[in-house]
């Protein structure tokens, strides 16, 4: 199975990333999509500009696809100014179709960024395209819907999970292989006084402790024709 996490920011796998090392091991390909280019993700360090973070980012979320064994696509739409273009929506069903997308990791509806909700609408709507001949990009179409299943948001907003994966195993290995991202590391402490260990734990073991296991993830299965399966997809 190709798994593929589709996200707004380098980093933002942080919600899926236990699930999708244990899909690996089970044998399933990582892919990782991230729609925007990072590049506003200095929000207390002015003086980098937006060249070089993006720049920055990009390095981060390759070297964490390549300890993670997986490939990493950067569609590099300007940070924190996402729209759904015709243009946008092209470059993600492509990308669906290019990582041959069995199952897709994306945002939830609501949230508190506007990329990550755009994000969900473009998945959303791309996911049934990259199915349809009619569509034509450069790679061949999906034989099949792809699976989708929407990460916890982050902040104060109701999500009803569905779906839950016990990923006690690997919480250790998803926080280590976070820390490639070091430049977003700094920007949360400064930003929340919080990294990826405190960002990662605390849900995790919120959601482990009403399963029954240390660590889990949750996940909320998108609402759309097609990305419910009526079998198991998710390890
Ligand atoms: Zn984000």
């Amino acid at each position: 199975m190709h798994v593929v996490s589709i996200m707004a920011h380098q980093d933002d796998e942080m919600r899926c990333l236990g699930t999708m090392l244990k899909c690996r091991d089970r044998g399933d390909t990582l892919h990782f999509v991230t729609v925007t280019d990072g590049s506003g993700g200095f929000v207390q360090q002015p003086d980098i500009s937006r060249e070089d973070g993006a720049r920055i980012r990009h390095e981060e979320m390759t070297a964490l696809a390549k300890a993670a064994g997986a490939d990493y696509l950067n569609l590099r739409e300007h940070d924190e100014y996402l729209y759904d273009t015709p243009e946008v929506r092209h470059a993600i069903i492509e990308a669906l179709r290019r990582t041959r997308a069995d199952l897709v990791f994306t945002h939830y509806a609501d949230d508190y960024n506007l990329d990550h909700t755009t994000t969900y609408q473009l998945v959303r709507h791309c996911a049934m395209h990259a199915c349809l001949p009619m569509v034509r990009t450069e790679s061949p179409p999906l034989k099949a819907h792809p699976a989708v299943f929407c990460v916890e948001p982050h902040g104060p907003i109701p999500f009803p999970a569905t779906h839950f994966v016990d990923i006690t195993a690997y919480e250790d290995r998803k926080i280590g292989l976070l820390q490639h991202h070091v430049s977003q590391e700094t920007a949360m402490q400064l930003a929340v006084k919080a990294g990826f260990d405190k960002l990662c734990r605390r849900p995790d073991a919120y959601w482990g402790e009403k399963l029954g296991c240390d660590y889990a993830e949750c996940f909320s299965a998108m609402p759309a024709r097609g990305a419910v399966k009526p079998f198991a997809v998710l390890p």
